[in-house]
């Protein structure tokens, strides 16, 4: 039951003309690369909250935590109108059932994090957040979220996409209906993928998926998804990394002759060193994974947690 990557979208970033000079700030990864993969929702929040195109450029004013949009040279304040349509807008997004949302950095309306906010000596602070952004993150807070700025960052840019299909497989384990054992099937396959990321999240949800039959269903799903998406929060690093390929090697060191081991330990090694990128390590581990048919390995999303195609894991 395989259902689609919807992800939310600022709409200049898929190069409508959206902006208020008639621009747009088209982002070719995200439309050729990452678009073959995902379905786009576009959403403008100034042009969806009525104030057209052309139009006179905006900014933040005030306190950082409770902005106010007002027009640069004519000082009009837009707030309300665009809390008001935001509001509304994060209800009809429900019916999306969006797997992530990429905003554009820097926008008074759209930006996730360090929009500058002026205040009353016209001096910015870098401590807001655009307000359609604040209305999404808030409506929707287990959803990842990126901007393109921080996306051209080779390490949150694969976080980011690894959440999103984690996030979409979840969204498949919850359309097939509640029941223990999907929930001991997926966290199966997604066991050494948390790993990566935080083994203290790992102990925990094993613990919790041991435990299955002690809480009910409802109760079990809710916990389980809020490790999840906590545990995902957390970077993977390459000495977490490197700690997972050993762990997997323990899974068939009988099978590996000694040289392959000393192989893969030196390729481990050179992870671990910057040297090459995980996809080495990765490969190698497939490669022997497959000569062993190593059953538990070959079906841990893992070793390919998204498209290869992206090639998210070739940067060192
Ligand atoms: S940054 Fe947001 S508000 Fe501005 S043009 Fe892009 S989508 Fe529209």
């Amino acid at each position: 039951m395989e259902i689609k990557i919807r992800l939310g979208i600022s709409a200049c970033l898929l190069g409508e003309k959206v902006r208020y000079d008639g621009g747009h700030k088209l982002d070719r990864y995200l439309t050729d690369t990452l678009g073959r993969y995902v379905e786009y929702v576009p959403v403008c929040p100034e042009v969806e909250a009525g104030f057209g195109v052309p139009r006179e450029a905006m900014h933040l004013e005030g306190d950082p935590n409770a902005p106010r949009l007002v027009t640069r040279r004519t000082q009009r304040d837009l707030t309300e109108p665009m809390l008001e349509w935001a509001k509304k807008r994060v209800l009809k997004l429900e019916a999306q059932d969006l797997c992530g949302f990429i905003f554009k950095s820097r926008s008074p309306s759209s930006g996730m994090e360090r929009i500058p906010v002026y205040n009353e000596k016209g001096m910015p602070i870098k401590k807001g957040v655009g307000l359609f952004a604040r209305i999404f993150m808030d409506h929707f807070p287990l959803l990842p979220v990126e901007d393109e700025g921080r996306l051209h960052d080779p390490k949150l840019r694969e976080n980011f996409i690894e959440c999103v299909f984690v996030f979409k497989r979840w969204r498949e384990c919850l359309s097939r209906g509640k029941s223990r054992r999907g929930l001991i099937d997926f966290h199966t396959k997604h066991k050494l993928l948390i790993l990566s990321h935080s083994p203290k999240h790992y102990q925990m949800m094993g613990r919790l998926v041991a435990q299955a039959k002690a809480f009910a269903l409802d109760e079990l799903y809710q916990t389980y998804q809020r490790l999840l998406l906590e545990a995902l929060r957390l970077k993977t690093t390459i000495k977490k990394n490197a700690n997972v390929l050993q762990h997997m090697m323990g899974y068939f060191k009988k099978e590996l002759s000694s040289d392959e081991k000393q192989e893969l330990l030196e390729i481990i090694g050179l992870y671990r060193e910057a040297n090459v990128p995980l996809i080495v390590p990765i490969t190698l581990m497939n490669h022997y994974i497959r000569k062993y048919d190593q059953p538990y390995l070959k079906e841990q999303y893992y070793l390919q947690p998204h498209p290869i195609e992206l090639q998210l894991r070739n940067h060192a």
